[in-house]
């Protein structure tokens, strides 16, 4: 279940890049809808979760953006919408 949160507007950085900007891995990814960043997922190298801790940007969505993706705060610790 998703909760409100008050760290994202509502506005999303369209990704980036096609690709995980750390390791190149093309499934899974995450978008940092603060900057744009394209990061891999937690189950492969975690370089999104990377990314948020080193700039302090809380809220990613999952990639392809479209029906089903999901959005996740880091600060919230919990999918939000
Ligand atoms: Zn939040
Ligand atoms: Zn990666
Ligand atoms: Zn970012």
């Amino acid at each position: 279940m998703a909760q409100r949160c008050t760290h994202f507007d509502g506005t999303v950085t369209p990704p980036r890049a096609d690709r995980c900007e750390g390791c190149g891995s093309t499934f899974n990814l995450r978008v940092c809808t603060t900057c744009g960043h394209v990061g891999c997922c937690e189950s492969q190298r975690g370089h999104n979760t990377a990314h948020a801790k080193a700039s302090g940007h809380p809220v990613i969505k999952s990639l392809p953006l479209g029906e089903g993706h999901f959005t996740w705060c880091y600060i919230c610790n919990t999918y939000v919408g």
